[in-house]
């Protein structure tokens, strides 16, 4: 049983700010994480691992200190990790990085074909959910999306059954390896790292594998490869609201209901007002 693992290097959102000349998020001095959807994601690896044996790969593509989820993932209990990093591969969109991605494993499988790709459901940053089901297109694999629970594992089968989440049902569904399986943050709550498994983290190399050795097309990878092009980003304007509040002995706006009432009234006339 061989699991590769995406995972991604993220800013961590509550600290990001957006240049309003450049449209570009401001690097500088935000502290960057695991993606929160990937650390579930390594831990149901690990889980299947722990219960029929095999090895775990993890792989990221980002620049040189995406290492550090890397690391993270193998104090966690991943056996192996790659880091595809290159300028060339910046600026990507979803299709030019699932293509990288994609083209990675494959590599990966050369030497030991891969059974489970397991991704984030999405990230904290692009948020758009793509590069999972796009890896899984290229390379031909079954997926299974928004997976919360895996249910079994059938080896001499090739079956998987999983649960996957619905805004207000669950689905289970069987599916033949291999597959892609995309999972929700809420999966399970990822182990914590042993004391050796961290020093082992640290001192382990990770190879990093640049466009040199991936010999993918310029045209199809990076800001080339993207058929998107982000025009703006913006914080939506926040809507002005009015307080109202009494004072501790009661004075001041009268009963809340009575405010509200009145202002709907004020609404109403000026709405027939303005036609
Ligand atoms: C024109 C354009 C330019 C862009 N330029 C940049 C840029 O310069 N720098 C930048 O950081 N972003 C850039 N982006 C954003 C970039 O598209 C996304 O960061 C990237 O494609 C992943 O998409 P996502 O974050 O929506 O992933 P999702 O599809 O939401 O992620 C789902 C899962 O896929 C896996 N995954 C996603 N990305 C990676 C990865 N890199 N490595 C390993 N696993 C991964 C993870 O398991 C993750 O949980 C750009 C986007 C566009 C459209």
């Amino acid at each position: 049983m061989h699991i590769v693992v995406c995972v991604k290097m993220v800013p961590d959102t509550t600290q990001v700010k957006i240049d309003p000349i450049t449209n570009t998020l401001i690097r500088e001095g935000v502290p960057f994480i695991t993606n929160p959807f990937d650390g579930p994601a390594v831990e149901e690896a690990l889980k299947i691992k722990d219960k029929y044996g095999g090895k775990v790969t993890v792989i990221s593509m980002g620049p040189p200190m995406a290492d550090s989820v890397i690391r993270k993932a193998i104090a966690m209990g991943a056996d192996e990790g790659i880091l595809l990093s290159d300028r060339v591969f910046g600026g990507a969109d979803t299709l030019a990085t699932s293509k990288v991605l994609a083209h990675a494993i494959l590599e990966v499988s050369k030497k030991e074909p891969v059974d489970i790709i397991m991704c984030g459901k999405q990230t904290i940053d692009g948020d758009t959910a793509q590069v999972g089901p796009g890896i899984a297109t290229r390379l031909g694999f079954n997926q299974a999306t928004l997976v919360d629970k895996i249910i079994s594992l059938d080896l001499e089968r090739k079956k998987i059954v999983v649960r996957r989440k619905q805004d207000e049902w669950h689905e289970i569904i069987e599916v033949t390896l291999p597959i892609l399986l995309t999972i929700e943050r809420d999966a399970n709550k990822p182990r914590y790292p042993s004391v050796p498994r961290r020093i082992f983290s640290e001192e382990i190399s990770i190879p990093v594998w640049n466009n040199y050795f991936m010999k993918l097309d310029l045209n199809s990878i990076g800001l080339n490869g993207s058929a998107t092009t982000v025009k703006r980003i913006f914080a939506p304007e926040k809507q002005q609201g009015e307080i109202y509040a009494e004072d501790e002995n009661g004075n001041g706006v009268g009963t809340l209901v009575g405010v509200i009432i009145k202002k709907l009234e004020e609404w109403k006339i000026r709405s027939i007002q303005n036609g």
